[in-house]
């Protein structure tokens, strides 16, 4: 994600340099980490919905398991639903984070309405421009996960296997949306990768920096772990109670 992310630091200083504010385009936008509380707490969102936008033949596999690991640690009353779509991105074989993004809010909708939340998951045809790079994300409600190149990232003896990248790499991606490491607080706990900024020192988490690269098998020997660690949830905790504060939340 720290290609998609420096990417949009970039645009967003810029056009702030201009226009004061990304509400140009409508509803703001934020950066991934600025919908975790929307997330975390049900003070404004009290049900929450995973928008699944897929081409044909790009299935995603880890629908009931981001929706899992959302119920372990957000509060959403109402529930958390799953909408899956197959639709045609019409963008070429090469994504960049800009191209994410105008696709989601092209095909997609709003993150924030009334008290439902929205967050969206694409799984374009094609690779970003560095095609090492498994997942992005690229705004407060937007994930991509470019399954031609998980499939690269395949081992020999499909180990790692396809899908338990695949799987990992999703919920990686969510965790970025959920904040982690780091992107809009500060953990007590030292955790946070010191050369992979966003992202965890520990290979049992999937939050784990390789998680998101085609040479992940080269990095983590075990299993894949498509869960978050401890510190991870620790994190998640403090941020939820108030006991860590949090910036650039597009709501608060
Ligand atoms: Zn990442």
């Amino acid at each position: 994600m720290r290609f998609g992310f420096t990417v949009f630091i970039i645009l967003s200083a810029s056009i702030s340099g201009c226009f004061g504010d990304d509400e140009i385009f409508g509803e703001k936008r934020g950066i991934p980490g600025g919908l975790a509380l929307a997330c975390l707490q049900d003070d404004r969102f009290d049900s929450m919905e995973l928008h699944f936008l897929y081409e044909q033949g790009y299935d995603p596999i880890a629908m009931n398991l981001a929706k899992n690991r959302l119920e372990e640690v957000c509060d959403k009353p109402g529930g958390i639903s799953i909408r899956a779509k197959e639709v045609e991105f019409d963008n070429g074989n090469v994504w960049s984070a800009d191209d994410v993004r105008e696709a989601r809010w092209d095909v997609g909708d709003d993150a924030m309405d009334s008290n439902t939340l929205h967050w969206y998951f694409l799984f374009p045809e094609g690779t970003y421009t560095d095609n090492s790079v498994l997942g992005v994300a690229v705004d407060a409600s937007t994930v991509a996960v470019f399954k031609d190149s998980v499939e690269e990232s395949e081992g020999f003896f499909g180990r790692p296997s396809g899908e338990e990248v695949e799987r990992a790499v999703t919920i990686h991606e969510m965790g970025h949306l959920l904040g982690l490491v780091n992107l809009v607080y500060q953990s007590p706990i030292d955790h946070e990768d010191s050369e992979h900024p966003g992202h965890s020192n520990n290979e049992d988490s999937v939050m784990y920096w390789a998680i998101e690269s085609t040479s992940i098998g080269n990095f983590i020997s075990g299993e894949i772990p498509d869960e978050f660690d401890a510190d991870d949830k620790s994190d998640l905790v403090g941020m939820a109670s108030g006991d860590l504060d949090c910036s650039n939340q597009l709501w608060s």
